[in-house]
């Protein structure tokens, strides 16, 4: 699915958070925002996952204007700092529960739904868990459940709003490596926001820049280092390496 937006602009209290972002994502990418605190990237994520809204400008998702489509039929995963993990839940409760809270029609059955939660968690590696709670867990193990409660709708757009932050050095590269290998098998076009340039470039295709609610680059690794487009850029990319 390619993600287009157009011209986006949103502001809080009379503040510009975006000012006219255009961006397109091509379907199966995975691409990073990058920039530093209050650059308006977990905005952006946020509109594109339909937790908000913006003043202006366009969004489509594989052509759907995907605005005005009704949430059911968005098909999207996310992961924020902001939407925990139910902790009254099991491990399997919690990942299964995009499915059962589908409408009566589409909802798979019983059956279905306990044998893609049990798939789900092998290929998650916490085989072992099911039957755990979220405070029974350590940072990382719950990480792969918030990514397991996103992938078992079977996204075609997978958000993550700094998907490792408050992981120690060791358990971020292992996700790192393994949400590469999660995307590559899935295909899903992918988003993930974060202030940290190594995992940017290690982990995504593409990288977005951002700043001050404006995109100020988008490349690769290379492209970015050795050729910064703007002063703001070239001190970004000095200031945190
Ligand atoms: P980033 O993800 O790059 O750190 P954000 O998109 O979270 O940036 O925030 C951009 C700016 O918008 C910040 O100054 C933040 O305080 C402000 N902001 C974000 N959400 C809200 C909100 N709901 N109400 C008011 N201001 C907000």
């Amino acid at each position: 699915m390619s993600i287009v937006i157009e011209h986006m602009t949103k502001s809080f209290d009379g503040t510009s958070v975006l000012r006219g972002i255009d961006l397109t994502i091509e379907s199966g990418e995975l691409v990073a925002l990058l920039g530093p605190s209050g650059s308006g990237k977990t905005t952006l994520l946020k509109i594109i996952a339909g937790l908000d809204w913006p003043d202006a400008g366009g969004l489509r998702v594989h052509g759907a204007d995907w605005l005005h489509l009704a949430a059911q039929d968005r098909r999207i995963g996310f992961v924020f700092q902001h939407y925990a993990l139910f902790p009254h839940m099991t491990v399997r409760d919690n990942i299964a529960f995009g499915l059962t809270v589908r409408p009566r029609a589409e909802r798979p059955g019983k059956a279905v739904i306990a044998a893609k939660v049990n798939q789900l968690l092998e290929f998650l590696q916490i085989g072992h868990l099911g039957d755990r709670y979220p405070t029974q867990l350590s940072g990382g193990q719950r990480q792969r459940v918030a990514l397991g409660r996103a992938l078992a709708i079977e996204p075609t757009v997978l958000l993550l709003d700094e998907p490792f932050g408050a992981l120690d050095a060791a358990v971020r590269r292992d996700l790192r490596a393994w949400l590469r290998e999660v995307h590559d098998e899935t295909g899903s076009t992918t988003i993930f926001v974060t202030h940290d340039q190594e995992e940017a470039f290690e982990l995504a295709d593409r990288v977005v820049v951002m700043g001050e609610g404006r995109i100020e680059q988008i490349g690769n690794a290379d492209q970015i280092h050795d050729h910064p487009a703007s002063p703001f850029v070239a001190r970004f990319m000095g200031a945190t390496i």
